[in-house]
């Protein structure tokens, strides 16, 4: 059977394979410390499993509307307001099977052959091949550590031409961990509005942030921008709910009905009782989320401080989410070889850079216990004197 084209440009996830990898050698007895995780760690808070779990006894169990239960989308709008000074109603809103559902809805719904996307590199390693995946092209514009791994407002200028539907911001980043500032997003808000591109803010990890940093929506900017701005989010990552499956997207009306079609035809509602989970995640009290942000504090401030105490590689201090993007350009290895041997000789498992974009760099998570952090710095240390 021939397999349809649109599959074949996509390439098989680097990030799986070591992974499984990894996993395999921790099945084998083999103690692996795990930097290569992309979800928090902890259990899914109590109070939110105990609304599902209600939900499932009160018969929430059967279809709902494709677009999300009317009292999830209600409780998002006042999310969007009350935490991003964001003004949409109900209906602006949909409920997906995850960040990354809502973002394939969108270019499904919106990407035609031949459109461009703006990407920045490095970005999260799904944005390109759901572009692809859609017949569009993905344009990717590379950033530097010197800069902190962000776009200026003259390149996003620079990328945009008549054949841009969209322009994709991810703050604050996976695989980076830059967070724009306030100023840095109305910069970019400028170019959106001046030049009247439309711009998808994959806001997921706004709750995972550091130092006091602000989180501040490229929608919230203007009236002007907010016309012009698509917010992708879920609650994978501040809610520590990855296998819940629960997303959503906030855009004018128009085109969230474009995604209800989608969605309509494709996968329908997201799992009922879940969505119930959800509705306690956001009106329920937020300690746990602060709980898991002080976990993260204290990670990052070991994770940071000991990767750049090792000759040879350094990083940006993330502002934000739960990753360090760190230069190995001084050993000579590709990111894919500096990752295996790293996992074949001290059992460390980290993601290459080139997976976002970048064969300079590699990512390490520190989504992971304290105890593997610091065992895990060690044999990093081991591994790069032996480079
Ligand atoms: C994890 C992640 C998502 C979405 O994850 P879901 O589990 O599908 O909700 C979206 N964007 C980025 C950058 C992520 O890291």
């Amino acid at each position: 059977m021939r397999l349809a084209a649109r599959v074949k440009q996509v390439p098989a996830s680097v990030t799986l394979a070591i992974a499984a990898k990894a996993k395999a050698m921790k099945a084998d007895g083999i103690a692996v410390c795990n930097f290569s995780a992309g979800e928090p760690d902890f259990d899914t808070p109590d109070s939110i499993k105990e609304a599902a779990k209600l939900a499932l006894d009160r018969g929430k169990t059967r279809y709902g509307p494709a677009a999300g239960e009317p009292e999830l989308r209600k409780a998002l709008a006042n999310k969007l307001q009350r935490d991003n000074n964001l003004n949409y109603q109900a209906e602006n809103i949909i409920v997906t099977n995850g960040g990354k559902h809502s973002l394939f809805n969108l270019m499904m719904a919106t990407i035609e052959a031949g459109d461009e996307v703006i990407i920045p590199a490095p970005y999260w390693l799904s944005y390109p091949e759901m572009v692809k995946l859609a017949g569009g092209t993905p344009i990717i514009v590379p950033t530097e550590a010197s800069n902190g791994y962000k776009i200026t407002p003259d390149q996003l200028r620079q990328a945009i031409n008549p054949k841009t539907q969209l322009f994709i911001l991810n703050s604050p980043s996976n695989p980076t961990g830059a967070v724009y500032s306030p100023s840095e997003i109305r910069a970019l808000a400028e170019v959106v509005v001046e030049t009247n591109v439309t711009v998808v803010s994959d806001e997921i990890y706004e709750k995972i942030l550091y130092d006091g940093a602000e989180h501040l929506s490229i929608g919230a900017v203007s009236p002007e921008a907010f016309d012009r701005a698509i917010i992708s989010n879920g609650f994978a990552k501040s809610y520590s709910m990855t296998g819940w499956r629960l997303g959503y997207i906030a855009a004018p009306v128009e085109l969230i009905q474009a995604m209800s079609k989608v969605q309509g035809h494709s996968t329908s509602n997201v799992c009922t009782f879940a969505q119930f989970g959800a509705i306690a995640a956001l009106e329920g009290s937020q300690d746990p989320v602060q709980k898991m942000l002080d976990a993260f504090t204290q990670r990052r401030t070991v994770m940071f401080e000991g990767v750049n105490a090792i000759e040879g590689l350094s990083c940006p201090k993330p502002g934000g989410a739960f990753y360090l993007f760190i230069d190995i350009s001084k050993f000579g290895l590709t990111s894919i070889e500096f990752c295996s041997r790293l996992l074949d000789s001290q059992q460390v498992a980290a993601i290459p850079g080139i997976a976002f974009g970048d064969d300079r760099c590699i990512r390490l998570s520190y989504a992971t216990d304290m105890d593997s952090i610091q065992r895990g710095l060690e044999r990093l240390r081991t591994f790069v004197a032996s480079c």
